[in-house]
Formats: C-alpha cells, sequence, structure tokens
C-alpha cells in the first residue's frame, strides 16, 4: 500500500498515528513474525525497521543493511501494513527507493548534522513520499527546523517530526530527556507540521513506556513510533526498550483519551479562580526577581572597585547548598530548585558583567 496523501494516515484525534516494529531486522522470520504479531492490532498504522543502524560505539549490531530491505517490504505487504525506514546518506535512499519502501525517516544522529540532510534531501529532489524527521541528539530547535526546511525546500510536502528525546549527561529516569517545551516550541513555531513521540527512545526502558505516551497524549501529540520485537530480550539491538506486539496493544488500550476543551462549567469556575491565583504568584515571583536582579546589579560596581572577579565560585556553590537545603524543607524539588538558582545567577552575572563593560572594565 502506496501512501499517497499525508492526510489520509496523519491522524485522526481518535485514531493517533501508530508506527511500531522491530529497532532493527534482523532476519526475515523475526520481521515478518513482528509485523503479524503486530497487525492483529488494528491501531497499528505502518511497520518500521532500521535496516542501518547507527551505533554509539563500534562492534554494536549495525544492521543487515540492504537484504533487510525486502524482508521488511514483504512483512509488510503480507500485513497490509506501509513500511517505513531509516535513511543516513544518498545511497540509502535510492536503495530503500528501489525496494519500494512506502516511508523514511531521518535519525537523531543525521539531523545534526546539514551536510547530511542536505544530501539525503538532494538525493530525494521530485520524490513524492512520506518523511519523518526526528529530533536532534542535542536540544538545539533549529537544527531540527533547518532539516525539514531543508526537505521542504526540495519538494517533500508529506513531512512531518518525531520527537525522540534529547540526550542528557544526567537523564534518570529516562535513557533521553524528553524536554516537551522544544515540542510546544516547535508548535508555536511551525503549527502545521505533525509530531509524532518516539517513547521508546525517550524511555529507553519497556517499563516506562506506558507513562510516555501518555504524557504525549495529554500533550496533544500527533502519534507514535514505537520499537516492537517478536523476542524483545533476545533483541540484537536497543533489547531493553522493545516491547513485544502484545505488550504494546495492552498499553495502547490503557491509554486515557482526555480533552482539552472544557465543557463542565463549575470545573471552569474552579479552574478560573486558581489561574488567577497563579497570576498574582507570578506577579509576585517577577516583582521579587527584579528586586534580586537590582541589588546583584549594584554588587557589580562594588566588585569593579575592588577589582574583584565576577564570578566568586566559593560564594555561589554555597549559595546553591544553602537554597537547596531550604527548598528541601519546603518539599521542592531539589532539580527544580538547582536549575532555578542556576538562571538567576547566570542572569545576575551577565547583569554584572554589562555594568562592568559601562565602567570600562578590561578584565573580568
Ligand atoms: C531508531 O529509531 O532505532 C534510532 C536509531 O533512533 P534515534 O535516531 O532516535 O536514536
Ligand atoms: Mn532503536
Amino acid at each position: 500500500m502506496i501512501i499517497r496523501d499525508i492526510e489520509e494516515w496523519l491522524p485522526a484525534k481518535e485514531k493517533p498515528l501508530l508506527i511500531a516494529g522491530p529497532c532493527s531486522v534482523e532476519s526475515e522470520e523475526q520481521v515478518r513474525s513482528t509485523a503479524s504479531a503486530l497487525a492483529k492490532n488494528k491501531q497499528i498504522s505502518a511497520l518500521r525497521g532500521g535496516v542501518w543502524k547507527p551505533r554509539t560505539q563500534p562492534g554494536s549490531f549495525e544492521g543487515i543493511g540492504k537484504p533487510a530491505l525486502a524482508w521488511l517490504k514483504k512483512a509488510g505487504v503480507e500485513n497490509q501494513l506501509p513500511v517505513i525506514t531509516e535513511v543516513a546518506n544518498a545511497k540509502h535512499v535510492e536503495q530503500a527507493l528501489e525496494a519500494g519502501i512506502d516511508m523514511l525517516w531521518i535519525g537523531a544522529r543525521t539531523t545534526v548534522n546539514p551536510f547530511y540532510v542536505q544530501e539525503i534531501a538532494d538525493a530525494l529532489s521530485g520524490v513524492d513520499i512520506p518523511l519523518f524527521v526526528k529530533n536532534p541528539i542535542h536540544p538545539e530547535l533549529k537544527l531540527w527546523i533547518g532539516a525539514l526546511e531543508r526537505f521542504q525546500k526540495v519538494g517533500l510536502n508529506k513531512l512531518a517530526a518525531i520527537h525522540r528525546g534529547f540526550y542528557a549527561y544526567q537523564s534518570q529516569p529516562f535513557r533521553n530527556e524528553p524536554k516537551w517545551e522544544i515540542f510546544f516550541e516547535l508548535r508555536r513555531l511551525a503549527p502545521e507540521i505533525k509530531v509524532i513521540c518516539d517513547p521508546s527512545h525517550i524511555a529507553g526502558k519497556r517499563e516506562l513506556i506506558a507513562e510516555v505516551c501518555q504524557s504525549a497524549l495529554d500533550l496533544g501529540m500527533d502519534g507514535f513510533m514505537i520499537e516492537s520485537h517478536i523476542n524483545p530480550t533476545k533483541a540484537l539491538s536497543d533489547s531493553e526498550q522493545q516491547l513485544h506486539p502484545d505488550a504494546l496493544a495492552q498499553i495502547f488500550t490503557g491509554l486515557e483519551r482526555r480533552e482539552e476543551a472544557i465543557h463542565d462549567k463549575r470545573f471552569i469556575g474552579q479552574l478560573e479562580k486558581l489561574r488567577s491565583e497563579i497570576d498574582q504568584v507570578d506577579e509576585d515571583l517577577l516583582r521579587l526577581i527584579k528586586k534580586r536582579l537590582d541589588i546583584a546589579n549594584s554588587i557589580g560596581p562594588v566588585k569593579y572597585d575592588h577589582q574583584v572577579t565576577i564570578f566568586q565560585m566559593k560564594r555561589w556553590f554555597k549559595v546553591l547548598e544553602n537554597r537547596k537545603s531550604f527548598g528541601q524543607n519546603l518539599n521542592l524539588n531539589e532539580g527544580l530548585v538547582h536549575e532555578v538558582f542556576q538562571l538567576l545567577h547566570k542572569y545576575s552575572i551577565d547583569e554584572q558583567i554589562k555594568s562592568h563593560k559601562k565602567s570600562g572594565a578590561k578584565q573580568l
């Protein structure tokens, strides 16, 4: 089945797009049995399978390559599912198109590099195929949008984005931090682009996938790409995050579909009251932030007069420790306190640098 119009499969609110299939196509039998188990679930819209696998470390399973394209396609045709695979260069594009692959995706490690993206865009110029672009590994929205634009420029108009989370030095409990705020910003800047969620690469662990799916649904994302394997623990790549097709079906049955629009009048009143309280607290917060920055500002000239550096490491560590323990007494999340003070401190320092520059300081 070739998909002609992206709107045909993207997506009705009641039925978000659901692409599922193995991380890697490992053998004809593996992809075939996974596909037929998945196809029992009528919610599945397409079959995924990685053929060329970008692996962080050498020596890991790097995919079967070209022969796996035919196995994937065959499994799709047998189960009446369109198939999708990852391409990372012009040769991949050529081979995937030749094998009749219905849709393509660009991986996170490819989106980071405009040279790779342009090479693929050139290879796809004039080809009418749906293309999904994963976010780059690090949280740089411009790169993500830039990649989408490069594909748009060569005439691809069946474009969608995949949110697969972002690498973070510490991203517990997930493998990749969701950073939903980047998805909100993408929605704001490119509202016409459909965005689906890849909970497998965000979660990194089977047990956390349902939770990520529910969040994505609550945030109004347009669908999912989920890794599923007939024998997940034996998978040659990403074995910890792949779901058996039955487990995947179970997760989908368990998801709650909540509405964004509010109908109950009493609830509207209650919500409005709470929201106006929040508005008031936010105003107070902003006044306090202004007060804090003003004080920080007046420290600038004092430091300048005494020729001491703006950044005082010991003082900063003490501030952070002190605020964290104060926050702990208030039962506040430690990460939240840490991030808020990191931001406040950054802007205080910026203000002081500006005031130093005004006073003509040569060195900080
Ligand atoms: C994948 O989908 O298997 C994959 C390699 O994903 P990502 O590019 O998001 O790491
Ligand atoms: Mn994977």
